[in-house]
């Protein structure tokens, strides 16, 4: 086939080392001018340019870039600026698209939200009624610099205007005909600039059309994509979609677009049978996204290109264009430098760059008919078949144990009930029992010590030391403060997820690959490559020498199995349900060995439960399931008196009580501070019949609440939650406070509970 172009969806615009993380932070920290930051990115985004032409993408994207979220910069485009910010200057600049992202002195930020099922987190719009306008196109400036630099010309690409107005927040539904009315002509002002600057082609993102949408909402995206055909006739429209197949095939592609962009990974099954069964338009081009846009592992290239070869064979498209099947911005930029990985698995690797190079082969074997250099296709087998064989991928212990799985391993041996009456009985608590979350300050001292180590400069004896004085010292601390449930404060560890990963078989870990999980926030997930097996005890060290070292009860600190998962980059040969248990089981062993240990009440942290959930409702369920069962797969085996809190957080519970319930734990704590109202409300409705800390303080600011205040949140629970199973304790870990503002705040609440014991 000759009419073959390779082009992306987007690509990562953070830098090989994080240039563009840090750039932005030096400016938020006045060490670089407006000019130096605009030149410095201006590099960056050259570079990255240019670098996708080199790898062979025939088309590349442009407008994929941003200073801080592309949602934003379209809000900020359009002039979505929520009044509060209006008084900070009077046309608006950097200053105040910064105050939107990350709150200012005297306005607080936007919402911020996960972007569908990814961990990216996105700047929701607001619209408070403003009037809407063509503030800069900034769309047309990166679309005339990148013109400038590459051979072919770019393709601009903007979020679309239906998944776009959708996720604006802030009008009702009257106000929302009058919201589009306004928003649809700027996209059309745009779209014609960039039109008359000589685009062939603008990219538009649709991602809500993965949706099952109303008849309703399926009309609005007609009567959208038939206005912009009318007002914008010139304009090549490439509609793409991803994450998802598209409910409504048959109707999505008679749109009065030039071409479609499907997602052929995740959304295969799918898209496939949409093909099979209503076929494809002559007259469009077809986009398939056939590379995984939000893995790291490397394709099989003959397995791709043959399901291509199946499309072809049912359709002919005007065109067709290879791509990943969504931004790249999802995995890391290259493998280049993880020179530290054992070559099996380095192998079988492949980031945003890799993956480019992926598509440049299937795109020059779909043009040819045959394979540029065959030999690239068999090392591509080769490395995919050397870590299939791979002794770590071939556990057979991990695979019995998994395999002896049956009910019984989700139960606990008798009902909670029951459990309550003992565990009260061996635990001797006061009534609203006060604990704390895990970790206390990671101080600087605490954190230069852990990299002198890790550089080698620290023996293991001196670290070990150092980690013993510093949990004394806070054992001390929380006797002081009358605490009645202690810990160990985690001082050893880095990240939740990392720690138990290093300690645990089957994990890797990168150097380098970062993801954006929002604004300039980069994270480094783990690489789950090969079987999870539990080694030695990860936690019964430190647990028990602070178990020992006072007569409270010491509560143990794990994350659970959901979150290790939800956090990591997995293998994609096992279904994310096995993998799962793996780890289930990896950590029921540590379970039983810090009971062994004498440690009697034992946290397992998943904050990323509700992370995991697919993006459509009807998979909810089948999710729920697999991830409550291995959650209780790990902490069903311990006696009826030990007792297992769990810990969530960043997430709305409104609609996630029942979830939460089937956990089955004996205690949980969650973050509500900032929407505690909603949340009594709700459990008045739904009451949650284990023991429950809502926390009464935001962690996540340094300001120290009073005494009067925790008593009044106090005081509301109380009207839901029954005094036998109420605990108090602040809303997440204390690790990114600091000590002073801490030993404040939980003094404050420790009184506050006084005051309510008293009360009773
Ligand atoms: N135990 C962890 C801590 O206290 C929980 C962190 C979290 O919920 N994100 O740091
Ligand atoms: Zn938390």
């Amino acid at each position: 086939m000759t009419n073959v172009k390779s082009t992306t969806i987007g690509y990562p615009y953070i830098g090989e080392n994080r240039e563009w993380k840090r750039t932005i932070e030096r400016f938020w920290k006045n060490d670089l001018t407006e000019t130096e930051l605009e030149q410095q990115l201006k590099q960056q985004r050259i570079h990255n340019l240019l670098k996708q032409e080199k790898l062979g993408i025939d088309q590349v994207t442009v407008g994929d870039f941003t200073q801080y979220d592309r949602v934003l910069d379209l809000a900020f485009m359009f002039n979505i600026i929520p009044n509060r910010y209006k008084t900070l200057e009077q046309s608006p600049s950097l200053k105040t698209y910064y105050a939107m992202a990350r709150g200012s002195q005297e306005t607080v930020a936007c919402e911020m939200t996960k972007w569908f099922n990814t961990n990216y987190h996105y700047i929701v719009p607001e619209y408070t009624g403003e009037k809407l306008s063509l503030q800069n196109n900034t769309l047309l400036s990166l679309f005339n610099e990148a013109k400038e630099v590459l051979k072919n010309t770019p393709k601009p690409t903007l979020i679309g205007p239906f998944t776009f107005s959708k996720i604006t927040k802030g009008y009702n539904e009257q106000q929302f005909a009058a919201y589009l009315v306004q928003l649809l002509p700027l996209y059309e002002e745009v779209i014609q600039q960039l039109v008359d600057a000589g685009a062939e082609w603008i990219q538009i993102e649709e991602p809500l059309l993965t949706q099952e949408l109303s008849d309703e909402d399926l009309k609005l995206v007609q009567v959208i994509y038939k206005q912009l055909a009318e007002n914008v006739p010139q304009a090549k429209i490439m509609l793409t979609t991803y994450f998802e197949g598209i409910p409504q095939y048959e109707q999505i592609v008679q749109l009065p677009v030039a071409g479609i962009g499907l997602d052929f990974v995740h959304g295969f099954k799918e898209n496939s049978q949409s093909i099979n069964q209503f076929g494809f338009p002559n007259d469009k081009v077809l986009a398939v996204g056939v590379i995984n846009g939000r893995d790291i592992w490397t394709s099989n290239l003959k397995e791709v290109s043959q399901q291509i070869d199946a499309i072809l064979q049912l359709v002919q498209p005007k065109e067709l264009w290879i791509q990943p099947s969504c931004s790249l911005q999802h995995t890391p930029v290259t493998t280049a430098s993880e020179t530290e990985l054992f070559d099996v698995l380095k192998n079988a690797l492949a980031f945003a760059d890799e993956k480019l190079e992926e598509i440049q082969q299937i795109t020059n074997y779909i043009k040819e008919g045959k394979w540029t250099n065959p030999q690239v296709i068999q090392d591509n087998l080769t490395n995919l078949q050397n870590l299939a064989n791979h002794v770590s991928r071939n556990n057979e212990e991990v695979k019995n144990e998994l395999n002896a799985l049956t009910e019984a391993d989700t139960k606990r041996g008798v009902p909670f009930e029951t459990r309550l009456e003992v565990q009260q009985k061996l635990l001797q608590l006061p009534s609203f029992p006060t604990t704390t979350i895990g970790s206390f300050p990671q101080s600087a001292v605490v954190k230069k010590t852990r990299s002198d180590w890790r550089k080698g400069d620290l023996s293991n004896e001196q670290y070990e030391k150092f980690l013993e004085e510093e949990t004394l010292r806070w054992v001390k601390i929380q006797e002081e403060l009358e605490l009645d449930v202690l810990v160990h404060g985690e001082f050893e560890r880095t990240d939740m997820v990392e720690y138990f990963g290093e300690k645990l078989k089957g994990f890797a870990f990168t150097k380098k690959a970062w993801v954006v999980s929002y604004g300039s926030r980069c994270v480094k997930p783990p690489v789950i490559y090969g079987d999870v097996q539990w080694v030695e005890p990860m936690t019964v060290k430190e647990t028990a020498f602070t178990q020992q070292h006072t007569k409270h009860w010491v509560k143990g600190m794990l994350t659970g199995p959901v979150t290790i998962l939800n956090w990591s980059f997995v293998r994609d040969d096992l279904s994310r349900e096995k993998v799962t248990n793996q780890i289930a089981l990896a950590l029921r062993k540590e379970i039983e060995a810090l009971e062994a240990a004498g440690i009697r009440i034992i946290q397992v942290d998943e904050p990323a439960l509700r992370e995991g959930l697919p993006l459509r409702k009807k998979n909810h369920s089948d999710y729920l399931r697999w991830a409550t069962d291995a959650f209780k797969i790990s902490t069903s085996t311990v006696k009826d008196d030990t007792q297992i809190h769990t810990h969530m957080c960043y997430c709305e519970f409104n609609d996630f009580i029942d979830p939460i319930i089937s956990l089955d734990a004996d205690v949980i704590s969650l973050e509500t501070s900032r929407s505690h109202g909603e949340l009594t409300h709700s459990l008045k409705e739904n009451p949650y019949p284990y023991g429950i800390g809502l926390g009464v303080y935001d962690i996540h600011s340094p300001r120290v609440p009073s005494v009067e205040e925790m008593a009044t949140i106090l005081e509301e629970s109380l009207v839901t939650i029954p005094v036998q199973r109420f605990w108090v304790n602040p809303d997440c870990g204390l690790k990114t406070r600091g000590e002073t503002e801490t030993v404040a705040a939980l003094k404050n609440m420790v009184q506050a509970t006084k005051n309510l014991r008293n009360a009773q």
